[in-house]
């Protein structure tokens, strides 16, 4: 029996030993452990990305290189080449350089363009970063949840991140063929634009982005896509992905966590994917205003009764925004509370329930603020008139 496992182990050992060799190594952290640590990175290697492993993967979609990096709560696979860098967005990018450079010594200050391994490894500090700030928002650390769902505490779903059992993995096609053909691989569908999914028996979600358009060519247009799409995913992935959250928070705060990064960035969702989109208000600011000024917004009520975000429209898109912008920056820690009520119903049985969850929304806006619906609207006009969103991130 144990030469039997030895000789298993080797068989196995081979011919991974051989691809490491093979696999280009990144000169960055070179891959040396303490390196490594200091960047918040904890692998290279091609591990598991959605129901494959990264070999799969590589094997299957052959592009010029793959490259994998794993941090403590995501994984990204990109096969995307060099990215070039907008002069207006020189001053950012060097930001990010430097904030890298402290623990990355090789990270060049003042570089003409982004190399692949830079990419990979400013994904993985901005992933990370993203992760912190969604924490921060949702008022939860990483010991608030354990592996399994705790039957002695308030519920917090299943697993450690989040409330799933494994990491967020995010990966990058070059091409919109390949991103067809890796999401038809374990959703059964070809996707044309970016595509969000929970592995139901693995607890995990995933981003797929065809990294085709010319808008998402650069990290400058790329990223703030990324960053909409990962808090969709971390949304859903809180106290465990049972049911969707309602359409009109969902987005709201996709879109408020997006246009962090850049204001004028804002993606769409059709009907199979969501789409880094050039024609949208270029101004939330300008056109949320304009709608409180005409009176014309969408009322919370509606918003809240939207199915889909066909049913949202362009105001109810600005509306939701600016309304979740005026909780989170006016009523953090209360629209914290909300989040976590909203994510985690449990019907009588202990078991996660998305019943009624307009009649959930009217309860906790009642218990934590006292509020109706229309409470919210008119306190939402009076933060908006006195300038809400000029004091706030944006
Ligand atoms: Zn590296
Ligand atoms: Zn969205």
């Amino acid at each position: 029996m144990v030469v039997r496992e030895l000789l298993v182990l080797l068989a196995l050992s081979l011919p991974l030993a051989a691809q490491a060799k093979d696999r280009e190594r990144c000169p960055y952290c070179k891959e040396d452990p303490s390196l490594m640590a200091g960047a918040g990175v904890l692998s290279h290697a091609p591990g598991v990305i959605a129901d494959k492993g990264g070999e799969e993967l590589i094997a299957k979609l052959p592009v010029s290189r793959w490259r994998f990096v794993e941090t403590a709560h995501l994984r990204f696979a990109s096969a995307l080449g060099d990215s070039a860098i907008d002069q207006r967005d020189r001053e950012r990018v060097e930001a990010e350089l430097a904030r890298l450079r402290a623990a990355l010594p090789d990270v060049p200050s003042k570089p003409r363009k982004l190399d692949p391994w830079l990419r990979v490894h400013l994904q993985a500090m901005k992933g990370e970063e993203f992760y912190a700030r969604f924490q921060a928002l949702l008022q939860v650390k990483d010991a608030d949840f354990s592996a399994e769902r705790r039957l002695d505490a308030p519920y917090m779903g299943a697993g450690r991140f989040l409330g799933e059992k494994d990491k967020f993995e995010v990966v990058l096609h070059v091409s919109r063929e390949n991103h067809r053909r890796f999401t038809e691989s374990f959703s059964g569908v070809a996707v044309n634009d970016s595509f969000r999914w929970h592995f139901p028996g693995l607890h995990k979600l995933l981003v797929s982005v065809p990294v085709e358009d010319a808008d998402l060519k650069d990290d400058r247009g790329l990223w703030p896509h990324i960053a909409h799409n990962l808090s969709h995913a971390f949304l859903c992935a809180y106290k465990h992905f049972s049911y969707d959250p309602p359409v009109w928070l969902d987005e709201g705060l996709a879109q408020a966590l997006e246009k962090e990064f850049d204001p004028q960035s804002r993606t769409t969702e059709g009907e199979e994917g969501s789409l880094r989109d050039t024609k949208a208000p270029a101004d939330f600011v300008a056109a949320a205003t304009k709608l409180v000024a005409s009176g014309k917004a969408p009322r919370l009520a509606q918003l809240m009764a939207a199915k889909d975000y066909s049913e949202l429209g362009t105001d109810g898109s600005v509306t939701a925004w600016s309304i979740t912008r005026f909780l989170m920056d006016a009523h953090g820690e209360r629209y914290a509370r909300f989040l976590g009520g909203i994510k985690g119903q449990l019907d009588a049985q202990g078991m996660p329930s998305g019943e009624d969850l307009p009649g959930l929304q009217r309860k906790l806006l009642r218990e934590l603020w006292d509020w109706s619906p229309l409470d919210v609207d008119e306190a939402w006009r009076v933060w908006v008139k006195a300038g809400g969103h000029a004091s706030g991130k944006q």
